[in-house]
């Protein structure tokens, strides 16, 4: 599925969600349920995140930058700082680099736990507080609407490789599939926009 889709359904998502969930409407928790939604396909070379804000234009490239900050980071935590979430994102770093898409860290709910409790971090560091509960829901959003592809997502790696999808499926880039893309992005979009007036 397209970064633009998984956008429109992190933002659809969020506005339905909000009022039930801590920290509620806001641009800040907005921006992360849409970051969530983007990130699992930073393990593809292509997608969104690579394209716009990384440097990524192949897979070499896309292994070399991941798996260097991954061990730069190991190097730094072993000799510098000794702390465990420094240990997880190094070998995060890893892991997504020499994933290829959907295959691996980043489509799989271990991946979603673990760069949930990483932002949580970094979130406190920066005093942002509940914006883990919207990039989780974003990332959630984006494993669900990566189900309905024929590609499936493997949920349970690393232990087990079975890709997962629905029972109704479609292919990205076919005829059908940009069609219900393209419906998709709308009415998330409609829905979005309709019900947001609410919040100001
Ligand atoms: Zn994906």
């Amino acid at each position: 599925m397209k970064g633009k889709t998984h956008a429109a359904v992190g933002t659809s998502v969020f506005v339905f969600l909000c009022n039930i969930l801590p920290g509620k409407f806001g641009l800040i928790n907005l921006a992360f349920a849409i970051i969530g939604s983007l990130l699992p396909d930073i393990d593809h070379p292509k997608s969104f995140i690579n394209r716009y804000l990384l440097p990524f234009r192949n897979q070499a490239t896309k292994v070399t930058i991941f798996c260097s900050l991954g061990i730069l980071m190991l190097y730094i935590d072993s000799v510098y700082i000794n702390a465990p979430w420094i240990k997880i994102i190094g070998i995060s770093l890893i892991l997504i680099g020499v994933s290829t898409h959907r295959m691996g860290l980043t489509h799989s709910i271990l991946g979603m736990i673990i760069f949930s409790v990483v932002l949580s971090f970094f979130a406190r560091i920066y005093e942002l507080v509940y914006v883990e509960f919207y990039f989780f829901l974003g990332f959630l959003f984006h494993l669900i609407c990566d189900m309905c592809t024929k590609r499936g997502v493997p949920l349970l790696y690393p232990f087990n490789n079975k890709k997962f999808k629905l029972p109704l499926t479609f292919t990205t880039g076919s005829f059908i599939g940009n069609f219900l893309e393209g419906a998709i992005i709308v009415l998330s979009l409609g829905y979005a926009g309709y019900n947001i007036q609410r919040f100001f």
